[in-house]
């Protein structure tokens, strides 16, 4: 059997094409894909490359999923055929020393699936054990696809250590700086400034429920932050973009004992300079954040379907497989769409 599916074979170089659906072997589950949402990281390959540890190419592309279990491998009891679940884009092997110090997402044996742009996916054994959820009824198939960019953004959080009443600044008003905002304030930030150098995003970013923004391309971002906070900085800085220069930033904009969250992955070979004062007078503490465990797939999946975050308004467009080069194109030269859904 044949389906449609968007194989990308390197930069800027993505194709529709006919393939296998692939074969089901014992605990592997095959699912149809209902919805997938496009991301930072899928935009950061198509338009530049990324490491081979995560992705081998050609491959069909995508990874933020949700859809139908069409047929179960054997030996496995769960899931059932017909139900609604979305998977992956991970799963830790549980027993290397990443995994045993809990660490999973930094798992030395990772498996990564790619594949959502297509019309069937099939999920790994290890990743329908480790990895995959029932999704509730009440919510839709692109909603639960959001799950993977909200457990890296809850695993982020958490380590900025966000506490009620801060004052949050976020540098980036892309789908994950936003999904930073909706989080923050959850966890009881009393006041979030966003910064982006798009003027729809900070409107988009207002809209969302930020307090202030700055266009870091018209103003002196450090000084506003400085005005907007009495001259303290914020409790909590979280870098959402991933270049050195907004790394460097986000340094300067956070109070004394505050903490740092560099969120966005840079460039490989990237390097940032930090002024020693800051941590040791300052007592700042800088943080990185990468991926997310289990756990947070979990919970980000059930504060979706219990709408506590309601990613809805993240999905700016939907589009059809067939249109997918359309939509790479529509993320890569305008910053008006948050993120597309695309449905086979
Ligand atoms: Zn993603
Ligand atoms: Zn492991």
């Amino acid at each position: 059997m044949k389906m449609k599916a968007a194989m990308l074979y390197g930069v800027n170089d993505l194709r529709i094409e006919d393939i296998e659906v692939p074969e089901v072997k014992a605990g592997e589950v095959l699912v149809k894909v209902k919805a997938a949402t496009t991301c930072g990281t899928d935009l950061k390959i198509f338009k530049r490359g990324y490491v081979e540890k995560v992705i081998r190419l050609p491959t069909v592309f995508g990874h933020e999923w949700a859809g139908e279990v069409v047929e179960v491998g054997e030996e496995l009891e769960w899931p059932k055929k017909g139900m609604r679940v979305r998977a992956g884009n991970s799963a830790a092997c549980l027993h290397c020393r990443m995994c045993q110090k809990g660490k999973y997402n930094l798992c030395e044996n990772m498996i990564w699936l790619w594949g959502a742009y297509a019309e069937y996916i099939k999920v790994p054994a290890r990743m329908v054990l480790v990895n995959m959820q029932e999704v509730p009824e009440r919510i839709s198939y692109e909603e639960a696809a959001i799950t993977e960019p909200l457990a890296c953004v809850l695993h982020g959080v958490e380590e900025a250590g966000v506490k009620l009443g801060d004052v949050v600044t976020i540098v980036g008003a892309g789908p994950i700086g936003l999904l930073h905002l909706l989080t923050a304030k959850k966890m009881g930030a009393a006041r979030i400034i966003s910064i982006d150098l798009v003027e729809e995003r900070l409107n988009f970013a207002k809209k969302l429920g930020a307090d202030e923004t700055i266009n870091a391309g018209e103003e002196n971002v450090v000084e506003r932050v400085q005005q907007l906070t009495n001259g303290y900085g914020a409790d909590v800085v979280i870098e959402a973009i991933g270049l050195p220069v907004t790394w460097e930033q986000a340094l300067k904009l956070v109070r004394k004992g505050g903490s740092v969250l560099e969120f966005g992955g840079c460039p490989p070979g990237t390097e940032i300079e930090i002024d020693t004062e800051l941590l040791h007078y300052g007592e700042v503490t800088v943080r990185g954040a990468f991926h997310a465990t289990p756990l947070h797939f979990k919970k980000a999946l059930n504060l979706i379907a219990s709408r506590t975050i309601d990613v809805r308004p993240l999905v700016t467009r939907k589009m059809t497989l067939d249109k997918i080069k359309e939509a790479f194109e529509i993320l890569s030269t305008t910053k008006s769409e948050i993120k597309i859904a695309i449905t086979p």
